[in-house]
């Protein structure tokens, strides 16, 4: 019996400022009596980023859902948005809350993105955009997504929550697409407690951009637009400055825990890891695993059920699909017999616990009690092959 962990070891663990520092760089701040409003510190961090992420353009909202919002508004998009329900709900409901209607397409099984070649089927006259998301840092099928954005004069905005820092053929992620959403929630790679920011490569949404963040607000008299109150706070913008520098070593400890998670894991039966592939600079922010019930003995739901008995928190991540919530499930395109690759995955993954302090001993413990659940709850064979009904539902305990 292995024992279980002394203290809880949730799916992520942010990244947080050095005490000291934060101290005397907060001093400042609170000095300067600005607070909010583009101050000092905001300025620093757009710069800041902009250089991490290798992009021309980037505004900073408050959070990545806003920011997301105001990405469609920004496009003046209308009618129909394809997108995935394999997502967090923050990607549909940013479409909806434009007043648009989101259109579920299926994923490939590879690297759980949307389905490119499922998208052309999905385009009606009332479509203006797609909105792929770089699921857990894996970039979908861009020059493809681009190819057919061209053909039927689409928009096309990247949900990259999971991407900070992620390139294709030496290309930074944030330079595809008409705009891309960065968030920068505590529980993402890099954050500022909340965040996000978007980037894109026509200038000229940068005006429009901070109007949208203010109210809609120009100026003391001109209020052009309908805007929101997105923007981002001096703290908020502190916490990025202090922690950009500190980014490439988290992705370098991530890096590290991957390979011994995906070195223990490779032999077991029924635990399937995401292929990497050549050219991608990744950065670790997830480690998803996806269990197949039949080769594995046991189900997603159950491993993930005994994991916590091990105090090992692990996340159902995306599960349930946004096809199935109820605000979306009687939507046409949220139809199950057209979502087979998201249904069959969202019932299959969980994404294992990575961060930076994460010890390389805790990752080869988290792998052996996933062994250990598997030998010990799995029936032996010969009990198993003789009775079918049990092959079909393996003992599930608890649950
Ligand atoms: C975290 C996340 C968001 C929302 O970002 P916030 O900054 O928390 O508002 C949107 N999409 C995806 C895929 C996410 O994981």
């Amino acid at each position: 019996m292995i024992s279980p962990f002394q203290n809880p070891i949730y799916v992520t663990r942010p990244l947080v400022p050095n005490y000291n520092e934060l101290e005397v760089e907060l001093k400042k701040v609170l000095e300067s009596g600005q607070l909010a409003n583009h101050g000092p510190q905001l300025d620093k961090l757009e710069a800041n980023l902009k250089s991490f992420l290798k992009v021309n353009e980037l505004t900073l909202f408050c959070n990545g859902t806003l920011a997301l919002q105001l990405a469609c508004k920004v496009l003046d998009l209308k009618g129909e948005v394809i997108t995935t329900p394999f997502t967090f709900p923050a990607t549909p409901h940013s479409i909806s809350l434009n007043g648009l209607t989101p259109v579920f397409c299926d994923i490939e099984e590879e690297t759980l993105n949307i389905d490119a070649s499922k998208i052309e089927a999905l385009i009606t006259p009332r479509t203006s955009a797609i909105m792929p998301v770089h699921v857990f840092g894996n970039p979908c099928d861009i020059n493809k997504i681009e190819e057919i954005a061209k053909k039927h004069n689409l928009k096309v905005i990247y949900d990259a929550a999971h991407a900070f820092g992620v390139e294709v053929n030496g290309e930074s992620i944030g330079n595809f697409g008409d705009i891309s959403m960065f968030s920068f929630h505590a529980t993402k790679l890099f954050n500022t407690i909340e965040g996000g920011a978007l980037t894109y490569g026509d200038k000229s949404l940068t005006e429009k951009l901070y109007y949208l963040k203010n109210f809609g607000i120009k100026n003391e008299e001109e209020v052009p637009y309908i805007g929101l109150n997105a923007k981002m706070n001096e703290i908020q913008a502190l916490f990025g400055n202090l922690l950009i520098g500190r980014v490439d070593e988290e992705i370098e400890k991530r890096t590290k825990i991957t390979m011994q998670y995906r070195m223990n894991l490779e032999g077991v039966k029924g635990v399937k890891v995401l292929a990497q592939r050549e050219g991608i600079k990744y950065n670790y922010q997830y480690m998803p695993i996806l269990i197949d019930e039949n080769t594995f003995g046991l189900s997603r739901n159950f491993i993930y059920e005994e994991l916590k008995k091990y105090n090992v928190f692990a996340r159902k991540y995306f599960y349930p699909l946004c096809s199935n919530l109820n605000c979306y499930k009687d939507l046409p395109s949220s139809d199950s017999s057209k979502l087979k690759v998201s249904e069959q995955v969202a019932n299959q993954v969980l994404c294992l616990p990575i961060f930076g302090e994460l010890q390389i001993e805790d990752v080869n413990k988290i792998c052996e009690i996933i062994q250990n659940i598997q030998t010990t709850m799995v029936r032996p064979k010969q009990e198993v092959l003789n009775s079918k009904s049990r092959v079909a539902k393996p003992i599930h305990g608890s649950l």
